[in-house]
């Protein structure tokens, strides 16, 4: 790393230690040719792909809308948010390893799937049951977005 103040390229580190709680660490750093010092941060470079969906659209990856997926199959299970929190990071980490820029949703589908059936049966079946009559997540998150299970339509019998 280049000194910011002189732009020379000999510089030394004279303090190292984590930051962030462990995600970073930060580094005191002397300039060899005018003695100034400054301060870099290392962290790790985490970048999910883009995902591409069937309509060829390409959306940057929605952590948000990964979780809104999987509440409604996991509604009512035994599963603590431990343990949901846990199956969000694999798929993240699946996704990431794939080392690819763009994803297509359809391969997104098919990784929580294969997430939601290690984790617990009946929240596979939902899940599997709804998303493969749309063959593509974007589809899915678009139901999911139209179901509001507050509102149930016995409420109008009820009157
Ligand atoms: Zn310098």
């Amino acid at each position: 790393m280049h000194c910011p103040y002189c732009n020379a390229s000999e510089t030394k580190v004279i303090d190292s230690r984590l930051a962030a709680e462990g995600a970073q660490v930060r580094r005191r750093r002397s300039c060899n040719s005018c003695q100034e010092r400054f301060t870099t941060f290392e962290m790790v470079e985490v970048v999910m792909p883009r995902i591409i969906k069937s309509s060829g659209k390409i959306e940057p990856y929605d952590n948000e809308k990964l979780r809104r997926s999987i509440l409604l199959p996991l509604q009512k299970r035994p599963i603590t948010i431990d343990e949901q929190e846990a199956m969000i990071s694999r798929i993240e980490k699946r996704v990431r390893q794939m080392g690819e820029r763009e994803i297509s949703s359809k391969v997104l589908g098919e990784i929580i799937m294969s997430e939601l059936k290690t984790l617990d049966d009946v929240a596979y079946v939902r899940f599997a049951s709804v998303y493969r009559d749309f063959q593509d997540i974007d589809a899915f998150h678009q139901e999911i977005a139209n179901i509001r299970p507050n509102e149930k339509q016995s409420n109008e019998t009820d009157k």
